[in-house]
């Protein structure tokens, strides 16, 4: 991700990253413009869903978009047949979608 300099609109990189929560983010961005010169900090925060998750963490609530039909994922997801699937990249905190979360236990 790249954003435009407030001063001389050119794009700068993002060169160091400060996690404050799951929807939180500080960005410290460099300009690419010479002449400018310019670093700043920039916030970026999730404030919407426009697709839901698969792995939902249940610790992070957003509005979802008004344009979800709900209704039809509701149903989607109750009455659709399920194959077997190991997430490769992100495990699920919760294997439903809907199921309320469940703390972790001593394994
Ligand atoms: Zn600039």
């Amino acid at each position: 991700m790249r954003l435009r300099c407030p001063h001389c609109s050119h794009l700068g990189t993002i060169v160091a990253l400060k996690v404050l929560s799951p929807t939180v983010s500080h960005h410290y961005v460099r300009c690419g413009n010479f002449e400018c010169g310019h670093t700043w900090r920039a916030s970026t925060e999730a404030d919407l869903t426009l697709s839901p998750s698969s792995t939902p963490d249940p610790t992070v609530v957003l509005p979802l978009s008004s344009h979800i039909r709900r209704d039809v994922l509701a149903h989607q997801i109750r009455s659709g047949d399920s194959v077997e699937h190991k997430p490769m990249l992100t495990p699920p905190t919760t294997r439903d979608l809907f199921a309320p979360a469940v703390p972790d236990g001593p394994s």
